[in-house]
C-alpha cells in the first residue's frame, strides 16, 4: 500500500508516460481491443482474473479525469463504451467494474487517463 502511494506521489504529471510506449508498441502489451482513438490492454499486475486498461491514444491534457473539459466529451464516451466492449470480449458482461483512480489520494501512478475494467471474480464493495 505504501509502495503504491509512493509511486503515485512520484509520478510525473506532465512528462510522457509508459503508456505512450505501449501505444507506439515499443513496449509489448496484450491488446484486447484497438481502434483509431482507443487502446485496451491487459494490466501487467492484475487485481482480478480480468483486468484490462482502456486508454485514449491521444492524452490531449487528460493526465487524469480531474483535468477533463467539455471538449473531451467524445473521447470520454468512447472510453466508457470500449470498457463495455472489453467486458463482453472477456466474458464478464454479467459482472464487472470500471475504475478510474484520480490523483495521489487514489494512488494514481500513471498520468495518462485510464479506465480499469475488472471482473472474473466476486468484487467486494466498498473497494479499499
Ligand atoms: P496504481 O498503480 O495504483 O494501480 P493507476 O490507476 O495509475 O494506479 O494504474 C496504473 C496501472 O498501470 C497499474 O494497474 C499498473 O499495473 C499498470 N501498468 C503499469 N505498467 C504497465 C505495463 N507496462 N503494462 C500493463 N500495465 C501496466
Amino acid at each position: 500500500e505504501l509502495a503504491a502511494k509512493t509511486a503515485a506521489i512520484n509520478a510525473d504529471t506532465n512528462n510522457p508516460t509508459i503508456f505512450d510506449k505501449i501505444i507506439s508498441k515499443e513496449i509489448p502489451s496484450s491488446i484486447v481491443y484497438e481502434d483509431e482513438n482507443v487502446l485496451a490492454f491487459r494490466d501487467i499486475n492484475p487485481q482480478a482474473p480480468v483486468h484490462v486498461l482502456v486508454i485514449p491514444k491521444f492524452r490531449d491534457g487528460l493526465t487524469e479525469l480531474g483535468k477533463a473539459e467539455m471538449r473531451h466529451g467524445e473521447i470520454l464516451g468512447q472510453l466508457l463504451y470500449v470498457a463495455r466492449i472489453v467486458a463482453e470480449k472477456e466474458g464478464v458482461l454479467d459482472g464487472f467494474r470500471v475504475v478510474i483512480n484520480n490523483g495521489v489520494s487514489a494512488c494514481q501512478s500513471v498520468y495518462h487517463l485510464h479506465l480499469h475494467v475488472l471482473g472474473g471474480r466476486q468484487l467486494k464493495w466498498p473497494p479499499g
